[in-house]
């Protein structure tokens, strides 16, 4: 029967097409006579043919096919042939659409796989394949010895596009990008992967030479910009690349430390992960992360040091200064806090929240019959903030604070920038009430004609001299100098780091005014300070004097 061409086309009759249109068998037809055989007639007799018989291959509802027997006798197909010949079609038709349904079942986890693993809008592996791409990259090549680079392409202004443009030119601009890189990249054994919204990883074999090589040429290709509708779209990226087994043999560390060189690379440039220093540099970025919460979600906390008065022996104030007690990393210093948050613009609230905490415990510690001056850093950032006075002016007035309650800290350095606008700020904040002192004095260079021009009340000797006076005769020079500049300015002296009693006696020899360190104190949290000084051997006058 080959070359026999068949077709269920009602304008085409064959006794196939018929038991396939009308899904009924069609039995017993004689070549010889039946018109429906017409086209066949001659070629099949010649065979030897005589009858024919299609029976329709039923999968449900539908006709899948059809089961046509020729036979050289007339009378080959009778009743009980063909009911056999039925039920042989009907399990065929069975054995049919079981392969039909495995087969789309087949396909759909397929489809599904794809898109678990894909991302649409580039078609390119998402996070998830990249991760066990990675994985599996890093078990073929281990044994081998071979060297992975793993390159976090971050799409600089992916964000930008899309919040300003919309989404589909983000999008556009995403595949412009894959394309030139997929350019240059390709054939990447390993391949390229969205890992993010603009977040691509590229993983190929090599070594530091290749990595950095790929990553320029990836970077310069991506200089000029991408056309779409008019608009030149920037599409510079930055590229962070981590190497294995140098730098790792786990995916997602690998993934991370490419994105941690990532974020030093910069825009347009491309830079290689170089180990603590980047760790050092992961964990400011998880922690400026954190930060903004932690300011909100109260795990800030106030820690006050007493300072004493050399010539009575009794507290005469305390230094208000912050903790961040971290849910992981413990109590983080504020030396290394502040400057995290200068760099993630967050010293305004920052200073906000020490501000009103400690006008707040002032205010309560007054209620206590606890009259204690209460001193505060401002960082020099906030000294120029032209909001930081209205926002002071609010908090005397919600707490109801009196002239000499609070004091401010302000950093021998922050003096000399703009040192006619710190003069001004500090000479407003003294009209509302507010000492000032010259903090860490020793460690920057402010020049005399600025330093006695200052509204400020006292200087306190940075540590760093004070800790040093009794072992180097030059930091006791500077100890020396410094009170006698302060007598001279008539302001008050203020020894910081004063850790034992020669220490202490030698300042009182020199005429030091206060002292503060751990000899006196060491900071505690706020709320046991009034309870602490009470029972100290410096406890503060009965009627606790401002000075
Ligand atoms: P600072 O203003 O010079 O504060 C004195 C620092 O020396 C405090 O460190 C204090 O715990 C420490 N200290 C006190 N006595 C001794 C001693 O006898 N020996 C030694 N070795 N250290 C002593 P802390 O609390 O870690 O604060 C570090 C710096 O962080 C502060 O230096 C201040 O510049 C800044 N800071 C603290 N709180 C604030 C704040 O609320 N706002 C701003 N802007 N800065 C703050
Ligand atoms: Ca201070
Ligand atoms: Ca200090």
């Amino acid at each position: 029967m080959s070359g026999l061409r068949l077709s269920w086309d009602a304008s085409q009759p064959s006794v196939s097409g018929e038991a396939i249109r009308t899904g009924e068998p069609v039995v017993g037809r004689q070549l010889a006579s039946d018109p429906l055989l017409a086209k066949w007639r001659s070629g099949a007799l010649r065979l030897g043919y005589a009858a024919v018989s299609a029976l329709p291959l039923r999968g449900g509802d539908e006709v899948i096919g059809c089961l046509t027997l020729v036979s050289s006798n007339e009378d080959a197909f009778d009743a009980i042939e063909v009911a056999l010949l039925q039920e042989l079609a009907d399990d065929v038709a069975f054995g049919l659409a079981t392969l039909r349904t495995q087969a789309r079942e087949a396909e759909a986890r397929q489809t599904i796989r794809r898109m678990a693993l894909h991302d649409p809008v580039t078609g390119l592996p998402n996070r998830a394949a990249a991760c066990e791409a990675l994985a599996a990259a890093i078990t073929d090549a281990t044994p081998r010895g071979a060297a992975l680079c793993v390159l976090s392409i971050h799409v600089a202004r992916y964000d930008e596009v899309s919040d300003t443009l919309g989404r589909e030119t983000g999008d556009a601009l995403l595949r412009a990008i894959v394309q030139r890189i997929e350019g240059i990249a390709a054939p990447a054994p390993h391949g390229l992967s969205r890992v993010g919204d603009d977040a691509l990883l590229l993983v190929v074999e090599g070594d530091a030479e290749r990595a950095t090589d790929l990553a320029r040429r990836i970077a310069e290709a991506l200089y000029p910009p991408v056309e779409r509708a008019g608009l030149s779209l920037d599409a510079r990226v930055a590229i962070g690349v981590a190497l294995h087994p140098r730098q790792g043999s786990d995916p997602e560390e690998l993934m991370r430390r490419a994105k941690v060189a990532m974020y030093r690379a910069g825009i347009g440039g491309c830079a290689l992960y170089s180990g603590p220093h980047d760790d050092e540099r992961r964990r400011r970025l998880a922690l400026i992360g954190e930060l903004k919460a932690a300011i909100a979600g109260g795990e800030l906390m106030l820690y006050c040091q007493p300072k004493v008065d050399v010539a009575s022996g009794r507290i005469c104030g305390a230094e208000g200064l912050m903790r961040w007690c971290h849910p992981r990393e413990g109590m983080i210093s504020p030396s290394f806090f502040v400057d995290l948050a200068e760099h993630a613009g967050l010293t305004t609230p920052l200073t906000h929240w020490v501000l009103e905490t400690a006008f707040c415990e002032r205010s309560r510690w007054h209620d206590a019959h606890f009259d204690l001056p209460l001193a505060v850093n401002v960082s020099p950032r906030d000294l120029h903030d032209p909001k930081l006075l209205d926002r002071v002016r609010a908090l005397i007035a919600t707490w109801g604070i009196a002239p000499g309650w609070m004091q401010i800290e302000v950093t021998e350095s922050a003096l000399m920038e703009e040192p006619d606008v710190v003069i001004e700020r500090l000479a407003a904040l003294r009209d509302l009430g507010i000492e000032s002192m010259i903090d860490d004095y020793g460690s920057g260079y402010s020049s005399l004609r600025y330093l006695q021009q200052m509204p400020v009340s006292s200087i306190k000797i940075d540590q760093a001299f004070v800790r040093r006076m009794l072992s180097y005769r030059e930091s006791a020079a500077i100890v020396h100098s410094t009170i006698e500049l302060c007598h001279t300015l008539a302001l008050r002296a203020i020894a910081e780091g004063v850790e034992d009693e020669p220490t202490w006696r030698a300042l009182a020899r020199e005429g030091c005014d206060a002292v503060q360190g751990y000899y006196v104190g060491r900071p505690l949290p706020v709320e046991d300070f009034e309870a602490w000084a009470m029972a100290s051997r410096f406890r503060p006058a009965a009627s606790t004097r401002i000075q």
